[in-house]
């Protein structure tokens, strides 16, 4: 049914506290209709500059601690209040199911609750200067103050926390944001950046840009005011960044191609279950999301079935029911890109297991096995509701598997003996190894980031990012 056409909101852009309409628009789709429900507006250099130079300009107000801690708890409160209609914006600009869109909007409350916390936090150290020689006369100590302007870059897949986990360490650390939200799901970071003017954010704190990303990238590198990229989405443009940064902090939090690894004395059962529930959760589009399944030899059969009678159960359909555990992708054109990945691995020899059906921009949850290690579903990071399975027969085989990939993320192993945990632990090459859980595993204050083509520059999690957020300064006295 074609929507009406008031029905449709149209948005500005947030610049300096007011709600800009720029003639040209972008439409944003809902995920499941494929109809559109909004328009926003599209940022030019001219609007870039001037956000950006005002964030800068407010560099030179006093912003205490105190204030940006009341602002957070006030933010967090407005959260909890609004929790309903985020969760219903997340799920119609996402296609995922409303129960996971509405733990989206909790784990975004926690988000801004430990930034708010952390503010409190930030402190420098006491340097005992004094201890070389020629310095007895000398005290010094560091205090961390905030870098300045930020630009901050989102993804899709999370457009509500992934943005939280920006905002909240920024503000926390003083510092003004320039937002650049996905555009094809932009509208929960516009609902959040409303909340934080509710909350008393100082205006010209934070503003808000949508539109091309290339567009509003090119004018954000070109400004040498911007102090600081913090960016979270695909290799491609992360790469771009940093190549154009020169010498300002650039931050990425980038994809990865998650492996897991099943050792033959794990509950096998559970851990099925749990690999059925964490590989195809919000249709597999999370940068953690289970792909490369490595199950010991002895116990591949029953794993395997079990997995599939697991994933079988998975229901796929309206993200609004209740009974839907899966809802569509994004866009028909990459559940289109996942069905070629899976077709050329068959063309290869690879078997289906499970799925591997598409209809529309919904793609059944897929396992496949007997894939070249080369193929696409191997090698990149799926970003899909898929998994391959393969089978190993000693442990440094599993973990030189899992390492055999350009990313370093995260990733899972499954044992009850802890000297297969522990050698896991310290040799496999990514940002955390989570042990009897999957690679999917994150809460909102860990130390969060990969390694390789998973990321550069620093931490996530609002604690580790407020340290890259901010500088540390010096302060030397001499008492003459
Ligand atoms: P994307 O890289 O296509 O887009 C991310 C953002 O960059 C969007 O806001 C986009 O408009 C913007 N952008 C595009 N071109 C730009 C340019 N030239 N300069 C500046 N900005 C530009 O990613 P996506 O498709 O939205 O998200 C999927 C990717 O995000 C996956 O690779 C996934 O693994 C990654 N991701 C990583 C994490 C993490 O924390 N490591 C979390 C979620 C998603």
């Amino acid at each position: 049914m074609q929507m009406e056409k008031e029905k449709i909101m149209q948005y500005g852009l947030l610049v300096g506290g007011k709600w800009i309409k720029t003639e040209q628009k972008m439409t944003v789709t809902d995920k499941y209709s494929e109809q559109a429900t909004a328009y926003i507006s599209i940022a030019a250099r001219t609007e870039v500059d001037e956000a950006v130079e005002l964030a800068y300009a407010e560099q030179s107000q006093p912003f205490h601690v105190a204030d940006r801690y009341e602002i957070l708890m006030r933010t967090v409160e407005l959260l909890r209040e609004r929790k309903a209609v985020l969760a219903d914006v997340i799920t119609s600009e996402t296609g995922k199911p409303l129960r996971d869109a509405e733990a989206e909007v909790e784990r975004a409350t926690q988000t801004m609750l430990f930034s708010a916390e952390e503010a409190k936090r930030i402190s420098g150290e006491g340097v005992p200067i004094e201890a070389a020689v020629g310095a007895h006369n000398k005290m010094a100590f560091s205090i961390r103050v905030p870098v300045g302007v930020i630009a901050a870059i989102t993804p899709f897949n999370l457009p509500l926390n992934l943005v939280c986990h920006k905002i909240g360490p920024a503000i926390a650390a003083g510092n003004s944001v320039i937002l650049k939200p996905s555009e094809v799901a932009p509208i929960s970071a516009l609902k959040l950046a409303e909340l934080l003017l509710e909350a008393g954010l100082p205006v010209n704190r934070l503003h808000v840009l949508t539109g091309d990303g290339a567009t509003i990238g090119q004018a954000l590198i070109d400004n040498k005011r911007v102090a600081m990229f913090s960016f979270t989405g695909g290799l491609k443009v992360g790469a771009w960044l940093r190549q154009h940064a020169g010498m300002r902090k650039v931050v990425l939090e980038l994809g990865n191609n998650s492996g897991n690894i099943v050792h033959h004395d794990c509950d096998v059962d559970r851990t099925a279950k749990i690999l059925a529930a964490r590989s195809f959760a919000n249709a597999g589009q999370v940068c953690i999301s289970v792909q490369r399944i490595y199950v010991q030899e002895e116990i591949s059969k029953l794993l395997l079935e079990r997995l599939k009678f697991y994933t079988e159960q998975l229901v796929v359909g309206n993200p609004r029911e209740e009974k839907t555990d899966i809802g569509p992708m994004i866009s028909r054109k990459e559940a289109i890109r996942i069905e070629q990945w899976v077709n050329e691995a068959v063309q290869d020899g690879a078997v289906i297991v499970a799925g591997g059906k598409r209809d529309g921009a919904f793609y059944t949850p897929t396992i496949v096995t007997g894939a070249t290690p080369s193929a696409s579903i191997c090698r990149e990071e799926i970003f899909g509701p898929v998994v391959v399975v393969e089978t190993y027969n000693g442990v440094d085989e599993a973990i030189a598997k899992v390492n055999d990939s350009d990313y370093g993320l995260q990733a899972g192993v499954f044992t009850n003996q802890l000297q297969t945990a522990m050698k896991a632990a310290y040799e496999i090459r990514a940002g955390a190894v989570i042990i009897n859980d999957t690679s999917s595993f994150r809460v909102d204050h860990m130390p969060y980031g990969g390694i390789k083509q998973s990321g550069l520059g620093g931490k996530e999690g609002p604690r580790y990012a407020i340290q890259e957020m901010t500088d540390e300064r010096l302060i030397v006295l001499d008492r003459f």
